[in-house]
């Protein structure tokens, strides 16, 4: 049965049944940040339902690919209770700690998502709409899809990816759904927050995209302006790692440890293309990046091969230490082995 944890609901009894199916003992609970606020009232419900320790994780959590395992085994508890992230099918997770993944649903006032959608449907009457959101509306994107069909419009779900877990998802580091529906539609309508997302389904597609903000009604579209201004930006990164390359041949290969983030074939592929190329690469792991490490490490010039939205998000920040963070791609572009022409965003997995 769901309860309620201020605006979540969660299915605590499912919890608890496993827990005691399986017979654990102990668990280490991790929730999302957004979460954690209720972390302390999850933990006493589970404890008490099912006379199990809890531990809570209180490291923040960036993702479905960011699981606890290595923390839950190093305190030798017996297994990891993830909330509020679909589990990413292709991810490989470590056999030796079970991990189990439950959804938190957020209950939201709609009443904004329909104002939007009504501003929408001004703009574009008739005609096919590729329609994607992100996971955490994931409840929302049917009630969309049907608002909009009563209203005349042919809406299309995209198909997920190897790394998507329904259809229309898309991930910061996955934008299959969108390019599966290119050929089919002209336009497309993310529902949610942030410009990221949307930014991401316009490259992947070379087309506009309708948002809707699900929270506030707004709607805007991100275009071709936004997405020459995104590729001006890192076309000037590009540059500058080769300026800096040209007199100082050390490069930084960041690998990440979390289990979803982690690409160590792509990061020794990358480093023996910098051998080839007459770099001096260093392959470095790192849980949590920030320009303050990659400079202690004294990189001019590093690649992350972590989370996408890395590089596509901070790169600012980055800029501000004197440090060129690129993607794979952008260091392939580097080193000549491809072209700027044809950039895509790191969807490399
Ligand atoms: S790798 Fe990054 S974008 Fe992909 S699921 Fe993890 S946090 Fe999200």
């Amino acid at each position: 049965m769901d309860r309620q944890f201020g605006s979540f609901r969660i299915d605590i009894d499912e919890i608890e049944a496993l827990i005691q199916r399986e017979g654990y003992a102990s668990a280490l609970l991790q929730v999302p940040d957004g979460l954690m606020r209720h972390a302390a009232e999850l933990a006493r419900e589970i404890r008490s339902g099912t006379g199990i320790e809890v531990v809570i994780d209180g490291d923040t959590c960036y993702g479905a690919c960011d699981i606890a395992v290595s923390r839950a085994k190093a305190l030798g508890l017996e297994a990891l209770v993830h909330l509020g992230h679909e589990q990413i099918p292709s991810m490989e997770i470590d056999g030796t700690l079970p991990v189990h993944y439950f959804r938190v649903v957020e209950e939201m006032d709609l009443s904004e998502m329909y104002n939007g959608l009504d501003r929408f449907l001004k703009k574009v009457k008739k005609g096919r709409v590729g329609i994607l959101t992100t996971a955490q509306h994931r409840e929302d994107l049917d009630k969309a899809a049907s608002y909009l069909e009563d209203h005349g419009l042919d809406v299309l779900v995209g198909a997920p990816g190897i790394r998507e877990t329904f259809p229309g998802q898309v991930l910061g580091c996955s934008f299959s759904a969108a390019r599966s529906l290119s050929k089919e539609v002209r336009i497309f309508l993310f529902i949610g927050t942030g410009r990221f997302h949307p930014l991401g389904i316009s490259l992947s597609t070379r087309k506009d995209v309708h948002c809707v903000d699900p929270i506030t009604g707004d709607l805007s579209v991100i275009g071709k302006d936004d997405r020459e201004r995104f590729l001006r930006i890192r076309g000037a990164q590009i540059a500058s790692a080769q300026d800096h390359l040209r007199t100082d041949k050390r490069i930084g290969i960041i690998l990440s440890p979390k289990p979803g983030q982690k690409r160590d074939r792509l990061a020794r592929d990358l480093e023996n293309l910098c051998s080839e190329k007459e770099l001096d690469p260093y392959l470095v792991s790192m849980d949590i990046l920030s320009p303050m490490k990659v400079r202690s490490l004294g990189f001019k010039v590093a690649c992350s091969t972590a989370c996408p939205r890395i590089v596509a998000d901070d790169s600012i920040l980055y800029m501000s230490e004197g440090i060129v963070l690129l993607s794979p791609i952008e260091l392939r572009i580097v080193l000549g082995e491809a072209k700027f022409s044809s950039y895509l965003l790191d969807e490399e997995w």
